[in-house]
């Protein structure tokens, strides 16, 4: 474990003590180990259907049966389904705000907890699967960050889903941000920008991938294209929520 790691822990340990449970959001009271309060817990948006069945994104107004998406519909994925359980709207997109850029790293909790309830879609339910890759962190930016926040969360997914954790990716070439790119530009930025450490740990096996939120899906696409190159059987994404 590293020490930032290890002092971080022992702080969030020493500020339990001091300071009584209470919200996130609010402030307001909560039980031991809630990090959101019945009221703020109420304003997180999930995703519901109609929403299309390879990126889980919404589709307002009414629909029989599954669709799929103007965005997806002309396109070949490498991953079969991108489930994700929320919104990234309001204390959603919030936290993991926080959580990513303000260190506020306890918060990994309520958001690993709106992400186990991918573990009910009937999307993962349908295929048991092997193992949990997190979509790595480039060393760069593990060094300004100090955790990959992928890894955070898959590691508590992979604990309630009784899963390895497995590190399958390695990102070996720094990506500037992508905000500003289309869709095609992205997957120029991120092409080779992955490699997989050691092919024969996923050959033949079921893999849900994890990130913290998916946008345009360019990244998890590349890791998945990697992942089946490898020999993977199936790749399924999962995040706490849809961009
Ligand atoms: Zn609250
Ligand atoms: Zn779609």
């Amino acid at each position: 474990m590293k020490i930032a790691h290890a002092l971080r822990l022992a702080g969030e340990g020493l500020l339990s003590l001091l300071y009584p449970p209470h919200c996130a959001k609010c402030r307001a009271d909560t039980a031991s180990g809630v990090h959101l309060c019945a009221t703020c817990a109420e304003e997180a948006r999930k995703v519901t259907a109609p929403f299309c069945r390879q990126c889980s994104q919404p589709f307002e107004g009414a629909l029989d049966g599954e669709f799929t998406c103007s965005n997806c519909r002309d396109r070949e994925f490498h991953f079969d389904c991108a489930v994700a359980p929320y919104l990234s709207r309001g204390v959603v997109r919030d936290f993991i705000h926080r959580f990513k850029y303000d260190r506020d790293y306890y918060l990994r909790h309520p958001l690993a907890t709106w992400m186990a309830e991918a573990l009910d879609d009937e999307r993962i339910r349908a295929q048991p699967f092997d193992a949990i890759v997190p979509v790595p962190l480039h060393s760069a930016r593990f060094r300004e960050r100090d955790f990959n926040q992928a890894e955070v969360l898959g590691e508590l997914l992979a604990k309630r889903a009784q899963r390895p954790l497995l590190h399958a990716l390695k990102r070996i070439r720094y990506t500037t941000t992508q905000t500003k790119l289309d869709r095609e530009q992205r997957m120029e930025n991120l092409r080779n920008a992955f490699r997989v450490r050691h092919a024969p740990s996923v050959q033949s096996r079921h893999l849900i991938l994890v990130d913290d939120v998916f946008t345009t899906g360019s990244t998890v696409e590349e890791c998945a294209r990697v992942l089946r190159q490898a020999g993977a059987a199936s790749v399924r994404v999962v995040t706490v929520a849809r961009g």
